[in-house]
């Protein structure tokens, strides 16, 4: 059984901040920044792919409500909310989870992303595959 199965399914500890019918909430073991957390919805479900509309919708839900709740007990005012699905992107734990990282000035954290001169032939053609 996944680590996560087994944390929601009490066999071993967590840090639980939030819980509903389909997602528990919890921090995350390494803190990448206080009150880093994780959202995971209690079906075992691999990555974003295998996700229910429901399950979907209660994740973002309850990344909104933990974004506040970091929001108004630790004067959060910057966060990122991530998901690595697939091992390409960085997955380790194959059980979908989303994460909860809040920002501050002094973290060491650096999520780059390579700007490139639009190409609008391509944009056009992915676009048109895209609504196929
Ligand atoms: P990812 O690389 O997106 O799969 O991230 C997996 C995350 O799960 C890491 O940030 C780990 O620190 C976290 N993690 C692994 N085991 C536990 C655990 N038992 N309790 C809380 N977080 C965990």
């Amino acid at each position: 059984m996944c680590v996560f199965c087994k944390i929601i399914n009490g066999e071993i500890p967590c840090s639980k901040v939030y819980e509903n019918e389909l997602v528990v909430a919890f921090l995350d073991i390494s803190q990448v920044t206080k009150g880093h957390t994780l959202i995971v919805p209690k079906r075992h479900v691999e990555n974003v792919f295998g996700l229910t509309k429901e399950e979907s919708a209660a994740i973002m839900e309850a990344s909104v409500y933990v974004a506040n709740k970091l929001k108004e007990k630790l004067n959060v005012e910057n966060v990122n909310l991530l998901n690595n699905s697939g091992v390409l992107a960085g997955q380790c734990v194959m059980h979908f989870h989303m994460h909860v990282i809040p920002r501050y000035g002094n973290d060491d954290i650096e999520i780059k992303q390579v700007e490139h001169e639009p190409n609008f032939e391509e944009l056009g053609k992915l676009c048109k595959l895209l609504n196929e």
